[in-house]
């Protein structure tokens, strides 16, 4: 049924020469995964092409092949923007998930938007979104099956990647058969999957750990324990020396509680500005939540940012669950 669209983006692909290849601020397994296996792709067609992000790959990621290539735009806040002819955003439920990225492209750059996210608008010369899969990986990997492109070790490593971490390890309910089929072949290319999952689903570092041990003490519920939340403050960052990529999995603990419909994790920063993180046990749809706030995401797993104090945030949030309950 997507076959159309597929053939579109290959097209797009084909079409042109010079490629700027771009995921979500903030990137996660599936995003930077997304963005090598693009660049793989365009590498192989002999494409001119830059992979960017607007922040730095999580270390826990930097054994990807290549990773190192993402041009990171933090870093380099005066740069001059690389020539391209057309843009693939990948795993961006809209456009501005880019970040600050897109100051680097004209209103009249094709764009080729690849997403799973059911609150997708569709933004894009070419929109290739499939809500069924599981990751914006599994979406490349159709994709490059329906084309006949031959995956080598290396590219079927960063599409593992990504399926692994945004089926939580093949443990959530997007975890299809489909899925499973594809991490079979995957491994059939010769991936290590025991050790991508050790080094991303086991492993975590010192300050992951602090972070954890201090914002757990702070652990709290509704009355009737069906809500839980966390937060973590500025200074939990400072004092553990922990960073972004080192909140990965904490808003877990709340969800995880038994009884618990929703948890969320509320991390404050210096600006005063919250990114919320909603995780669903099933029963509430966050990706409404997470909208009602200008934020988006999956049905079970969604985010936001809020610009209000902290207690005014929690009581927002409860209540918008609350109604979905
Ligand atoms: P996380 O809580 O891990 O940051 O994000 C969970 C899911 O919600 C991810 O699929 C992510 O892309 C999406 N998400 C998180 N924050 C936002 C947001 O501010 N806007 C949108 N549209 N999606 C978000
Ligand atoms: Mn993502
Ligand atoms: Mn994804």
């Amino acid at each position: 049924t997507y076959g159309h669209n597929m053939d579109e983006a290959l097209s797009f692909i084909k079409k042109y020469d010079r490629f700027l290849v771009v995921a979500h601020v903030n990137p996660d397994g599936d995003a930077i995964s997304s963005t090598l296996a693009v660049g793989w792709l365009l590498q192989q067609w002999n494409k001119h092409f830059v992979m960017v992000n607007d922040n730095r790959v999580p270390s826990r990621l930097s054994f990807l092949a290549n990773s190192e290539a993402i041009y990171i735009s933090e870093r380099h806040p005066d740069a001059k923007p690389p020539a391209f002819d057309a843009v693939i955003c990948v795993d961006c439920a809209d456009y501005e998930r880019i970040g600050t990225i897109a100051d680097w492209i004209q209103a009249d750059v094709p764009i080729l938007n690849i997403d799973h996210h059911p609150t997708n608008n569709r933004y894009g010369e070419v929109a290739l979104i499939r809500e069924d899969a599981a990751a914006t990986a599994e979406i490349l990997f159709d994709l490059y099956e329906h084309g006949g492109i031959v995956l080598d070790v290396q590219a079927a490593t960063a599409l593992y990647t990504g399926l692994l971490t945004d089926t939580g390890g093949f443990r959530y309910s997007n975890t299809t058969p489909h899925v499973m089929e594809m991490a079979s072949k995957l491994l059939q290319t010769g991936v290590q999957g025991n050790e991508i999952a050790d080094r991303l689903l086991e492993r975590m570092s010192y300050a992951q750990m602090l972070l954890i041990k201090r914002s757990l003490a702070r652990l709290d519920f509704t009355q009737d324990r069906k809500i839980a939340w966390l937060h973590v403050t500025p200074e939990d960052m400072l004092e553990t020396g922990a960073l972004n990529e080192d909140l990965e999995g904490l808003v877990n603990y709340p969800r995880n509680v038994e009884g618990v419909e929703v948890g969320f994790l509320l991390k404050m920063n210096e600006s005063g500005r919250i990114k919320v993180s909603l995780r669903s046990a099933g029963l509430v749809n966050v990706a409404k939540v997470a909208q009602h706030f200008g934020g988006g995401g999956h049905v079970r797993a969604a985010g936001c940012t809020l610009t209000v104090p902290l207690e005014q945030a929690i009581e927002a949030i409860i209540e918008q669950v609350t109604e979905q309950l």
